[in-house]
Parts: C-alpha cells; sequence; structure tokens
C-alpha cells in the first residue's frame, strides 16, 4: 500500500452490528445429513458473502463440517483458501460457479479450485491454460432449461467438440444444472423435465468425451434437496438454507407435507443497533425528510444509526417494526441512509419512571433475528420491503462488524 492511499475509514463504534450463531449452522448442516443417504455428500454455497452472514466468520465455522465450498466468483474461492492456511484447516474442495477471466482460471488451477466450465468461449481458453502447463479440474454445466448458463443439454457433441482430446489439461470432475423452479412451486413436472434433460446430457456428454472415471452430478440446491430426493445425486449445493432459512413458504408446505421429519432450520443471523439518541417529541410534530410523518401525540423517539446505507431497506419506509425490550416499536418517517426514527413510547412509559428519563444509548432494537421469544424473521423484513429475504440478506452490508457469539 503506497503512503498516499487513504487509510481504509474505521466503523463508527455505534454501527449497528450482526451477530452470528455457530450452532445454529452446525445444527442445520446435522439436519441435512440426517435427510441424505450417506452416498451423497454435502456442498455449501457461500456466494454473496455468505448469504450476508459473513465468508470470513462462517467458513471456520462450517469448513470442517461439509464436504464442499461453492463460490461465484475467484476472489471469493482465494479468500477460502487463504483462511484455511491462516487456520490451518486442511483443503476442502472449492468450486467457482461464476464467470471467470483466463487469469483467474490459471489462478484457480494453482490453488486446486475447480471451475465450471458452461458455454465455448472457454475454445479461446483452452490453448493459453496449456500453455500456461496448469491441470485444471472442471465441471460441466448443462442447461436444462433455466436458460442461464450452460451447453445446450440435446446439442452436447456439437457444443463440447472444442474439449475433445484436452483431458490432460482439464479434467472433468463433474456435471452439474441448475433448476428454474423448485421455490416457486409446490408442483414440480419442470423440475422432472430437467432431470430427465439432464440424465440424457450427462449421458451423451460421457460418451462423446470419452469419460470413463466416475464424475460427480449435482443439481439440487436448497429447496430440491428438501422436497426432490431423486434430485440430490452426488452432491448438494446448499445455500440458503445452510443459514436457517427456508427457500421459500411454498417449499417449507411441500417439505412438511412430503417428509417424515421436516428439518427445523434455526436462522443463524440476528441484526442489532443501539441508539444514539432517545428524546421526547410533542404531539403534532414531524418525522423524517418530506414530512411525510406526524406523532398524533406526545411521545418518545429514539434515532439509531442505521439506514439504507446498511442494507435496511427504504422501501420498507411506513411498513416496519424494531424489538426493543420485546416491544415491537414502528419505524416511523422514512428510512434515511445512516438514520432510523423509532417510536418508542410504549417502552419508555413501561420502563422509566418520570424522574429517571432514558439516556441516548439505553435502547438496543433487534432489526432483524430473535430477542429469544419474539422474532423478525429476514422474510418479514423481504414482504416489508416486496422482494426476497436472499436479497436483503445479501445485501446487510460487508461494512458491518459480524460477531460470532
Ligand atoms: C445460489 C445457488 C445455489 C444455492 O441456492 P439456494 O436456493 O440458496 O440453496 C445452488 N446452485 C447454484 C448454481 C446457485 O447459483
Amino acid at each position: 500500500m503506497s503512503n498516499t492511499d487513504v487509510k481504509e475509514v474505521p466503523l463508527p463504534a455505534k454501527a449497528s452490528w450482526l451477530e452470528i450463531n455457530p450452532n445454529a449452522l452446525k445444527a442445520n448442516i446435522q439436519s441435512f445429513r440426517n435427510l441424505l443417504p450417506p452416498t451423497t455428500r454435502l456442498g455449501v454455497v457461500l456466494k454473496g458473502n455468505a448469504y450476508g452472514h459473513g465468508l470470513n466468520e462462517v467458513l471456520p465455522i462450517i469448513q470442517p463440517w461439509v464436504d464442499c465450498l461453492y463460490v461465484i466468483t475467484a476472489a471469493e474461492a482465494f479468500q477460502i483458501r487463504a483462511l484455511e492456511k491462516k487456520q490451518g484447516l486442511s483443503e476442502r474442495q472449492v468450486l467457482v460457479l461464476g464467470a471467470l477471466s483466463l487469469e483467474e482460471v490459471i489462478a484457480c488451477a494453482r490453488q486446486s479450485i475447480e471451475v465450471v466450465i458452461g458455454d465455448n468461449h472457454w475454445k479461446d481458453f483452452l490453448l493459453r491454460i496449456k500453455a500456461a502447463q496448469v491441470k485444471l479440474k472442471a465441471h460441466l454445466h448443462l442447461d436444462t432449461g433455466l436458460g442461464r448458463e450452460g451447453f445446450a443439454w440435446d446439442e452436447v457433441e456439437k457444443e463440447l467438440s472444442f474439449l475433445k482430446g484436452s483431458e490432460a489439461t482439464i479434467q472433468i470432475q463433474g456435471c452439474m444444472s441448475h433448476f428454474a423452479n423448485t421455490e416457486d412451486a409446490t408442483e414440480h413436472g419442470y423440475a422432472r423435465l430437467q432431470m430427465n434433460h439432464f440424465r440424457q446430457g450427462t449421458d451423451r456428454a460421457k460418451a462423446f468425451l470419452g469419460i470413463h472415471h466416475p464424475i460427480e452430478e449435482h443439481f439440487a440446491a436448497s429447496a430440491a434437496s428438501l422436497v426432490l430426493s431423486d434430485s440430490r445425486m452426488s452432491i448438494i449445493r446448499l445455500g440458503i438454507s445452510l443459514f436457517g432459512f427456508w427457500p421459500s413458504l411454498e417449499t417449507e408446505i411441500t417439505a412438511r407435507a412430503m417428509l417424515d421429519q421436516a428439518p427445523e432450520l434455526i436462522p443463524a443471523l440476528t441484526w442489532k443497533c443501539v441508539s444514539q439518541l432517545v428524546k421526547p417529541v410533542k404531539k403534532g410534530s414531524y418525522i423524517g425528510y418530506g414530512c411525510t410523518y406526524r406523532c398524533e401525540q406526545d411521545s418518545w423517539i429514539a434515532v439509531f444509526p442505521v439506514g439504507y446505507y446498511d442494507g435496511y431497506p427504504r422501501l420498507m419506509t411506513g411498513k416496519c417494526h424494531v424489538l426493543i425490550q420485546g416491544k415491537r416499536c414502528p419505524v416511523i418517517g422514512r428510512i434515511m441512509m445512516n438514520h432510523i426514527i423509532v417510536d418508542v413510547t410504549s417502552v419508555i412509559t413501561a420502563l422509566y419512571p418520570q424522574s429517571n428519563p432514558p439516556e441516548p444509548f439505553d435502547l438496543q432494537a433487534i432489526l432483524m433475528g430473535s430477542d429469544g421469544k419474539q422474532q423478525i424473521p429476514a422474510e418479514m423484513l423481504a414482504d416489508w420491503a416486496q422482494t426476497i429475504h436472499y436479497e436483503v440478506t445479501t445485501h446487510l452490508g460487508a461494512h458491518l462488524n459480524r460477531k460470532v457469539v
């Protein structure tokens, strides 16, 4: 780092923080182990900064208990290798699912990181990978009906012709695909069609490339792992449910109806914040930008140093609440970049006699998660923000402090 670089700005001491419960993560892994046949391995997807939970925090907790780590970017894979080294953990299978530059591919090969080949721009990489004298372990991605990455399952011979005869450079370790709507439906006709395409595509790819060694076949993310037992194949790619969330309500309903014992998924994350200011305001006062909220009575408000910059969606304005001392307190006025304002009248009236008014930092709010008895699930924030919990958790600011508790 040159001395002209600006030093990283430290987090304000009062910023909100995330608490990660390691036992929840381990219990969720165990629940899936119980669900899987012994021949199916358990891989976890740690993309999106481990679904917002923090790759650095989550990895050391779960690394010893899983069989493979899937990420989207090369940077995440390198971060895993660096952390394994630093913590003296034995190397796990790591597979990058996302798009890579040639330089990243070669760096991956040098660190035994596996990659996914899913389109024929790889043709241009082939000679240069050979020239770099590395051996690359790769998985083929077949598009069986999602319309995203992958070779067309019914044209594998044409699509894979550029790979023929390159086994000295590229070792095919596996074949994968991804479901389009296992989360959205309680009926899985389309998923079964995709599996059928996968079976045919994989067999044809193996025959065409002359692959006789056993390869991994993987298809199922959280939802399919739960509700489509024959999608589990060699290994599952468990994402959202590792963190204790059902992929969707549809999946939860289907799983509870289908499975003798549906797993109890335990959310691993709680988002907390301490007030920076607590004060009384008079009846008729306006609160926040745009004067969109007016107090109907004399009230107590608390200002919390958290806002949409930290991942608290502005779209939740007018709908959301936080938990303070077991009470649900509404967020009033617009959600701001670095602040929210909460009506804490009920808390103050219950807990503070008039002779003993609250101090600025007295109130701790739970923005997401549970306080033991009450909960604000990520799904609730997602409803308020008109999105899905995947987006809410992955938008939790990377700058926030994450504490393993
Ligand atoms: C994100 C992702 C997963 C995990 O999905 P969840 O629904 O979070 O379990 C699995 N496979 C691929 C290819 C993905 O992109």
